[in-house]
């Protein structure tokens, strides 16, 4: 069992991709865009994660690319400061001395660099079909030759072309949690300096998040409502948010002339994948594609992190029990990181009452602490394991 294919080169792809390096795998990872994807949001690399950088030895590079939020404040439909926290306050000393918030597509630069010379990367290309024969999967792809391997994992994100072709139709298992967002970024006009704006009506948050001393703001239109039928447009998307937004002032009028205009709007649903198993044969799921927990747990790059470092340690192990071991290593930790984003939202209180409970949070000390203890709790509950010594240099 030596031959692996990832599909997918974001996150838990190129991690993945550096352990079984280590372990001695010969590994391809095909992604569909033409290079690795940049995106400016942020991102928290958190807990058990930690420990999983540390040991890949990017922990001072990841420590470099900090953004080091400062500060949240929210403010009210018309611009008026509901509440201020300190980010350190809301996450504890400890917390931010640990763990990391940075830019998405910088992490997934700097897990490129470290395999881009080790594995075989294929851009531009994407799985076509996947057929299982006993102990190998052959596999065609959209534009490449077809190959045989003895394993393929989906590390393609929420929307898991790998998971669609092994395990069934994506409604099986997608969870929509009510919300949809459009990202995009803007001037720093604001002259906002690493700290997070968030503009909040009932089911709404407009997010504005200053990152390092870029010149541009990455935004966030957060909304609720039902779940927007296949193939919506951007177009749609920029209908929705003006309509659910009509009446906001402060920044949020500039904000959706911005919006009209982006060149970079990305949109979807915040949703989950739940999934009774992450492999079927040979096939196996990590990541965003087997146990997307949302961006409203914080918690979808750690997850990918660790998921893709005891897939890996477990395959090096005894690939006979891998994908079983895998399942039961990962599988509590996953669930307590995913139900974090199920109910009330923090970020994105749904009703008045809510809304106005958090804002008054915001200045509780004793609220915030247990907050940022139950995210801790949750973060660090995967102990990481050793896999042994890795066999190739
Ligand atoms: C707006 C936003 C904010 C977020 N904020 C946070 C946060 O604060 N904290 C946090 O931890 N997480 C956050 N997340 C979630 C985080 O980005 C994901 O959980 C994480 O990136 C998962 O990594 P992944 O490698 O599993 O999947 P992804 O990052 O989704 O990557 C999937 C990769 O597969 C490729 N791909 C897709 N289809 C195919 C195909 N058919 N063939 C080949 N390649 C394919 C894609 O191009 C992509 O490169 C946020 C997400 C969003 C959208």
């Amino acid at each position: 069992m030596r031959r692996v294919l990832i599909s997918g080169a974001s996150i838990a792809g190129p991690a993945l991709a550096y352990w079984l390096d280590r372990y001695g795998f010969d590994v391809t990872v095909v992604e569909r865009s033409a290079g690795v994807r940049q995106g400016g949001y942020p991102i928290d690399v958190r807990g058990s994660a930690i420990e999983v950088c540390a040991r890949m030895g990017i922990l001072p590079a990841l420590r470099e690319a900090a953004v080091n939020t400062r500060r949240l404040t929210a403010l009210h439909p018309d611009g008026r400061v509901a509440g201020r926290v300190e980010v350190e306050r809301l996450l504890g000393t400890g917390q931010t001395q640990r763990d990391v918030e940075l830019p998405r597509g910088e992490l997934s630069d700097l897990l490129y660099a470290l395999t881009k010379d080790r594995v075989e990367y294929v851009f531009g290309d994407s799985i076509r079909t996947i057929t299982q024969h006993g102990d190998t999967v052959g596999v065609t792809f959209e534009q490449g030759a077809p190959r045989t391997v003895d394993v393929v994992v989906g590390c393609d994100g929420l929307h898991s072309r790998t998971r669609s072709l092994a395990f069934g139709p994506e409604p099986d298992y997608h969870r929509y949690l009510g919300f949809c967002f459009a990202g995009f970024s803007v001037p720093n006009t604001a002259g906002l300096y690493r700290e997070a704006v968030l503009q909040n009506g009932p089911g709404l948050g407009a997010t504005m998040y200053a990152i390092r001393d870029q010149p541009r703001l990455f935004t966030l239109m957060v909304f609720t409502g039902p779940q927007p039928p296949r193939g919506w447009t951007a177009d749609d998307v920029r209908r929705r948010v003006r309509e659910r937004f009509a009446g906001f002032g402060g920044e949020v009028p500039r904000l959706l002339d911005a919006m009209d205009a982006a060149d970079d709007l990305y949109f979807d649903t915040v949703s989950q994948i739940r999934m009774p198993s992450w492999s079927a044969g040979r096939v196996v799921l990590a990541g965003d594609a087997g146990y997307a927990p949302s961006f409203l747990s914080g918690q979808g790059t750690s997850l990918a992190l660790t998921g893709a470092y005891v897939l890996a340690g477990e395959l090096h192990r005894a690939p006979e029990h891998a994908f079983s071991r895998y399942e039961a290593a990962m599988r509590e930790y996953v669930r307590r990181n995913q139900d974090m984003a199920v109910g009330a939202s923090f970020l994105f209180p749904r009703t008045r009452p809510g809304l106005w409970l958090r804002n008054q949070g915001l200045r509780a000390a004793p609220l915030l602490s247990r907050l940022s203890s139950r995210i801790d709790r949750n973060a660090t509950a995967l102990t990481v394991e050793d896999y042994q010594a890795p066999t190739a240099a």
